[in-house]
């Protein structure tokens, strides 16, 4: 079973970001590029996922996993637990061609003209795996066998090999490969007691780390930067006026009932789990605090007494 599903919160941050930011700010360029960098990764993932999420009937899978260990946070793509091992598969996109020398342990993505040295994947994962095992022995559990594997996400991606080309088989393949490497090394079996993978995973799941991170604070970018304001749903234009309880576009003449609602979830996203009265006037442009409070109802927000201030549901 799946237990922990990918989410795209980070891309969507990142979307509202750059959609209520004036293109001529210094870190526009960069907050671009690196979303760009993001949404190809999360491509990627989902294209792993697809192949592995076959093997949810038998195995505990969570995707995505945040855990603590030794103070330092550890992040895997994916994580597959079923009775006889875990299994770490990391995802990698890279276009054209890239090559494991197996002697020199050094590896190169060749980018049309230009190689280049990368952190080596598979040392990578490696130390990923020591770690997994230092989090069990933290959580006073039993170690388990933990293998890991490298999926190349991009099926046109070359693969080479200098030096034992066998020992790279044995861990880094095409997405599409890897459900069989991992049957291959369930087929084998195991003499340990089974392992209670559902049980396992659930304990993974509570110590996951889900933290609210605000992209722009790694970028400096201040949330007066954040430009307040309604988008329009057709011609993406922020600044929707609010006329007989509609929103309507000056841009395109386009008219809209629900337009706010995109706007708030921006804001939790980008500004702060939670939005009081005037706060929510400012960001919306809303003339009367009957409007905010109708608003607030109508999306189902929870009011917290205390901050006077209201949140969406499942949220402290
Ligand atoms: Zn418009």
């Amino acid at each position: 079973m799946i237990i922990k599903k990918r989410n795209k919160n980070e891309l969507d941050q990142f979307e509202a970001l750059l959609s209520r930011m004036r293109p001529d700010h210094p870190k526009f360029r960069e907050v671009e590029s690196d979303y760009v960098r993001r949404k190809k990764g999360y491509i990627g993932e989902r294209q792993v996922d697809y192949y592995l999420e076959d093997l949810a009937n038998e195995m505990t899978i969570l995707q995505d996993l945040n855990l603590s260990v030794e103070g330092k946070n550890m992040q895997l793509d994916n994580l597959l637990i079923s009775q006889h091992a875990a299994y770490i598969v990391e995802v990698k996109n890279f276009t054209g061609s890239i090559t494991f020398d197996t002697e020199l342990q050094q590896f190169t993505r060749d980018e049309s003209t230009q190689e280049r040295g990368f952190r080596h994947p598979i040392l990578q994962a490696e130390l990923q795996k020591q770690r997994l095992q230092a989090w069990l022995q933290e959580m006073n559990l039993p170690p388990i066998p933990i293998y890991y594997f490298i999926a190349i996400s991009d099926p046109s991606t070359i693969i080479k090999v200098e030096g034992n080309k066998e020992e790279i088989a044995k861990v880094v393949a095409h997405a599409a490969h890897i459900p069989n490497k991992i049957k291959q090394h369930e087929a084998r079996g195991s003499n340990q007691q089974p392992i209670q993978h559902q049980k396992l995973g659930a304990k993974m799941l509570r110590a996951c780390k889900q933290e609210y991170h605000l992209p722009m604070l790694r970028y400096g970018i201040q949330s007066q930067d954040i430009l307040p304001g309604i988008h329009c749903p057709v011609c993406k234009y922020l600044g929707m006026k609010r006329i007989y309880g509609t929103w309507l576009c000056p841009k395109c003449n386009r008219k809209s009932k629900g337009a706010h609602k995109r706007a708030l979830l921006e804001y939790f996203l980008l500004i702060n789990l939670k939005i009081n009265i005037k706060e929510c006037k400012r960001f919306l442009g809303l003339e009367s605090r009957t409007t905010a409070n109708r608003i607030f109802r109508s999306m189902n927000l929870v009011y917290i007494k205390s901050k006077r201030s209201w949140t969406l549901p499942n949220r402290k």
